[in-house]
């Protein structure tokens, strides 16, 4: 089965009907089968206009996702490459690096960045220690 948006020439008006193929439309329509419920013209077409603009307008909604994501990802890329040039890497031993960087007088250079769980961070917090969470895409830890 397939579904037409039609159009009667006569009146402009526009109707969906239900066709078992595209051959079966051609059939009915040249032997003027197809009638208008409006004005009763045999007069109809295929409205392919609105498909069309449909397709192109999802198709736009679709790129303009996509370059949001894109861009969401160049800036979530360029914020990690900071962290990595700027910070030490730690791993899973965050909430210890960062209480021996607190704890200690002597302070290091450069921060550190690693893995944390929310419970390590919730302490860390209470004890003053200042952290911040990122969203890390995993593909890019090495
Ligand atoms: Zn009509």
């Amino acid at each position: 089965m397939i579904k037409y948006n039609l159009i009667c020439k006569n009146c402009n008006n526009l109707f969906d009907s239900w066709f078992s193929s595209s051959h079966d439309y051609d059939k009915l329509n040249k032997n003027k089968y197809i009638n208008c419920h409006n004005c009763n013209s045999t007069k109809i077409t295929k409205n392919l206009m609105s498909p069309n603009i449909l397709t192109s307008k999802v198709k736009l909604e679709l790129r303009l996702k996509e370059e949001k994501y894109k861009i969401i990802k160049k800036t979530m890329n360029e914020h990690q490459k900071f962290i990595k040039e700027n910070f030490d890497y730690v791993g899973d031993n965050f909430a210890h690096e960062a209480r021996s960087l607190h704890y200690k007088s002597k302070k290091k250079k450069k921060g550190i960045y690693g893995l944390a769980s929310k419970q390590e961070l919730q302490d860390l917090k209470d004890e003053g220690i200042k952290s911040e969470v990122i969203h890390w895409s995993k593909d890019t830890i090495n």
